[in-house]
């Protein structure tokens, strides 16, 4: 089955952009970061459209933009939109968690996320060319199985409970944040139980890129190690 190619431009709490391509399509995930850093890797008149989870700056900072002054549409739930100000725009695409839409050559089913946001979504992106996507960022939990026949998973992998409790320890984070996290962000620990009971979705997977990476209280090498040894697939952590 052909791969989506994917580039990540941008990945954890300073900011998100995706690119996800199928060869004829191509769809910006995310515009966290400023436009010129996005133009630089992508050129902007390629771009069908633009997907934004929810609307928080590190993933809508240049939404606006992009839509306003570069004619790209945008996909978001009405929350998101609303939160933004951007509603009234006819680029403006008010989407909802399982009602399924089409971009091009994607099938876009946008599904309910648990985050601290008005109304955070996560996407399936499945290509007409092969490819599908599971894209769930900013959310604690993941209320939905693994669709049969994903290709793709691009999982946040936020934190780690273990440093989160030495970094209380050692004061760099405090007992807010930490509510916070446990109830916005999605943990070492939820990932790994989450792979593990969907173990039977993933024979199709071939690329699994772990994703919005706290700088304070993450680790990359131990994310990677401890999700190839569950699943026995190359990761990378982005
Ligand atoms: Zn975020
Ligand atoms: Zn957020």
């Amino acid at each position: 089955m052909p791969m989506l190619d994917i580039q990540t431009l941008a990945s954890g709490s300073s900011g998100n952009a995706y690119v996800i391509r199928d060869g004829v399509t191509t769809l910006l995930l995310e515009a966290g970061i400023p436009v010129k850093s996005i133009a630089r890797r992508v050129s902007l008149s390629t771009v069908d459209a633009c997907l934004i989870s929810h609307e928080h700056g590190d993933h809508a900072r240049v939404a606006a933009d992009l839509m306003v002054k570069y004619s790209i549409d945008l996909y978001a739930s009405r929350g998101t939109l609303d939160a933004l100000g951007l509603s009234d725009d006819y680029r403006a695409h008010p989407v909802k968690a399982e009602e399924q839409c089409s971009i091009g050559t994607f099938n876009v089913m946008p599904l309910h996320m648990k985050h601290d946001a008005a109304e955070p979504l996560g996407f399936i992106l499945s290509s007409a060319h092969g490819g599908k996507l599971l894209f769930a960022t900013d959310t604690y939990l993941i209320p939905y199985k693994i669709p049969r026949g994903t290709t793709t998973l691009m999982l946040e992998c936020n934190y780690s409970l273990d440093l989160l409790s030495q970094s209380i320890s050692d004061g760099v984070t405090d007992h807010r944040q930490r509510d916070r996290l446990r109830f916005s962000h999605m943990s070492l620990e939820y990932l790994l139980r989450y792979l593990s009971e969907n173990r039977d979705r993933l024979g199709a997977v071939s690329e699994v890129r772990l994703i919005h990476a706290s700088s304070r209280n993450g680790d990359r090498e131990l994310f990677k190690r401890k999700v190839e040894e569950l699943i026995g697939l190359p990761v990378s952590v982005e």
